[in-house]
């Protein structure tokens, strides 16, 4: 897709745009997702330099671990990325992406750390942790 790909948060007050290719979407089913999207968090991944925000100042990092942050709207409370000092990618919610996303769900991560209540019974790859 060499046009740009676009999205934001609900309330409009966080967009972006994103150019060149991206990866498939990763379906992480680790607790800090599960707490931070009230489901299973998706997202895809591209160079930071790729995207571009523009946020109206509702644009807010928190600390979820040593070395990461997720970004989310501060006014709406839509959780759209995540990043980290120890990972080149940028992570993006797939959900956020404007369709078309021209992407498919590749494989689903952290597995072993699913909650109970939904099953996973598609043939994508699927690992235990990372
Ligand atoms: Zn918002
Ligand atoms: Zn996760």
């Amino acid at each position: 897709m060499s046009e740009k790909r676009r999205g934001g948060c609900l309330c409009g007050d966080v967009t972006y745009e994103i150019s060149g290719n991206v990866s498939d979407a990763i379906a992480c089913h680790c607790r800090q997702c599960a707490k931070t999207s009230g489901h299973f968090a998706v997202n895809f991944t591209c160079a930071p330099d790729q995207i571009e925000i523009a946020d109206r100042g509702s644009l807010t990092w928190f600390r979820s671990s040593d070395d990461a942050e997720r970004g989310f709207c501060n006014r709406c409370g839509s959780s759209l990325f995540w990043r980290s000092e120890s990972e080149p990618d940028f992570y993006v919610a797939a959900g956020s992406l404007t369709p078309p996303t021209g992407i498919q769900l590749g494989q689903h991560i952290f597995v072993g750390s699913k909650s109970d209540y939904y099953g996973l019974d598609d043939d994508l790859p699927k690992s235990e942790t990372v």
